[in-house]
């Protein structure tokens, strides 16, 4: 029998209080890797009691802003410590490459290190008054409970990004992490406690979106939700927080332009194309899935792009000579393989892939894929594939290529490769994402605030910015 995880609430293993469990799968070889506690709403609330408690409690409510700043370095320290451990069971479960792991691990403490940092710089202001007898000021206070709720692309991290300013802050946590990626979270709650952090400040419900997930939104207790996931379910969480006047930070999807001008660096810029959309096998909000070529420059692009993605290694995430990994879960690989005949429908050519590849391993596998003659009508520009395919389509003039870019409901992140300094910097001003990168793609880091617009997302996360989420302002009046 395949080994069971158990909730993690109060720092405890508990079982699910339904008796119910659910199998996670490795993606590149279909074993059953564990099963993990299906939480329902009596879970849930056993958490958000928890938490609630916790945050009431004189052990978390009297801590120190130096004392939270310590115990967030420490659960750096730890994770650390733990990295390989954690780089491993995360490509085990989702079938991320364990080289690419390894690398976000060996980032992932200097989340905790730079909210560490923070913890003791939460402050509020004086503000002038029209009377000498008056004392004004403010004070940031933590909220209470925060819900995370979370994706399986990169559980690790995007939850991180959550628990570190919300914990700097003086809230305690309740997560629920995809129903694809329970372990690696679970052994988040479990370090946490190993750091130090006292019972009930992080907690951990497995389970469904539908169930666990619904249940935690529409817990009253609840004073904020930070989610990250797909804008579909972002919409429905906000619906709900919108009825009871809680806050909501949501990070969503995109559909993000890489754009290539004819004087860029051509083979510079397909090599960003080709990590803008093939890293982590497309499955990232951030893959820049539109690619718009200039006319003159497109035939050159579509070669490279064509040669180097026919050059993939594609296999065993484990294994560090692999450059493609299975995608997640076997609607992903449907999803991903639907959209590929929707754009042959539509009229776009499979440059490269469109298919199953051939690989020693019964998973989950697709080619990179190559669509060309696209064009932003396509519902391969518009929708979200969120898998290794990229549509490239050609543009004449710098109006045309912001024209193109900006078209999309979406709004997280662009890319713009040129040698023109001028043009990057009237492109940076025009184009309506939240992260703009010039003459590189993907650069990310917990110092630099990132905000998706349009519909990927409300809200900062990362950087000095992100604390305001997860505290709100007080203002103290004094007649002396
Ligand atoms: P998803 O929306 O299906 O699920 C995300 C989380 O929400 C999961 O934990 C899921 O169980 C939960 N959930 C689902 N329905 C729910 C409901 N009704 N109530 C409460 N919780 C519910 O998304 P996904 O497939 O896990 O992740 C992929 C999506 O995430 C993509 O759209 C991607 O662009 C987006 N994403 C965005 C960012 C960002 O920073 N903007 C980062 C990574 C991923």
């Amino acid at each position: 029998m395949a080994e069971r995880l158990e909730h993690f609430i109060g720092g405890q293993h508990r079982s699910p209080s339904n008796g119910a469990w659910f199998p996670s799968t490795n993606p590149a070889t279909l074993e059953t890797l564990y099963e993990a506690a299906r939480g329902d709403r009596a879970d849930v609330r056993s958490a958000v009691d928890a938490a609630y408690q916790t945050f009431h409690s004189p052990e978390w409510s009297r801590t120190t802003p130096s004392q939270r700043g310590r115990l967030l370095r420490r659960l750096g320290d730890v994770i650390g410590e733990h990295a390989e451990e954690l780089a491993r069971l995360e490509s085990l479960d989702n079938g991320k490459l364990y080289r690419e792991m390894k690398g976000q691990l060996a980032t992932l403490p200097e989340y905790l290190y730079y909210y560490g940092g923070l913890a003791d710089k939460v402050q509020g202001a004086q503000i002038p008054t029209n009377s000498p007898e008056v004392l004004n000021f403010t004070q940031r206070e933590p909220l209470g409970v925060v819900g995370a709720i979370t994706p399986w692309n990169s559980p690790l991290t995007l939850t991180v990004s959550k628990l570190a300013p919300a914990l700097a802050a003086g809230n305690t946590l309740v997560i629920k992490p995809s129903e694809y990626t329970s372990r690696t979270i679970l052994r988040l709650g479990e370090l946490a406690d190993e750091a130090g952090f006292p019972a009930g400040v992080v907690n951990v419900v497995t389970g469904f979106g539908a169930e666990a997930g619904d249940a935690l939104v529409n817990d009253p207790r609840l004073a904020k939700i930070s989610f990250t996931g797909s804008t579909r379910t972002g919409s429905a969480i906000a619906s709900s927080a919108a009825a009871r006047f809680i806050g909501c930070t949501l990070e969503l999807g995109g559909k993000s332009p890489n754009i290539v001008f004819e004087d860029a660096d051509v083979s510079n810029a397909a090599m960003g194309v080709i990590a803008g959309i093939f890293a982590a096998g497309g499955q990232t909000c951030i893959a820049g899935s539109r690619v718009l070529a200039h006319r003159s420059i497109y035939d050159e692009l579509v070669e490279r792009v064509t040669e180097r993605a026919s050059s993939i290694v594609i296999g065993d995430p484990m294994d560090d000579a692999t450059e493609l990994g299975p995608l997640a879960f076997e609607d992903q690989l449907a999803k991903v393989s639907s959209y590929v005949d929707i754009g042959k429908e539509e009229g776009a050519t499979v440059r490269y892939g469109g298919r199953a590849p051939e690989v020693d391993l019964p998973g989950y596998f697709f080619s990179p894929t190559v669509l060309t003659e696209a064009n932003n009508d396509m519902r391969i520009c518009r929708e979200e594939i969120f898998g290794p395919v990229a549509a490239i389509m050609p543009f004449d003039t710098e109006d045309e290529a912001l024209r193109l870019a900006n078209d999309t409901e979406y709004g997280l992140a662009a890319g713009v490769w040129t040698s023109n300094l001028q043009r990057a910097m009237r492109m940076s001003q025009r184009l309506d994402a939240g992260t703009v990168w010039l003459n590189t793609y993907r650069a990310m880091s917990p110092m630099s605030p990132r905000e998706g617009f349009k519909q990927s997302g409300v809200g900062v996360e990362h950087g000095l910015e992100s604390m305001n989420e997860y505290t709100r302002l007080k203002s103290i009046w004094i007649n002396t």
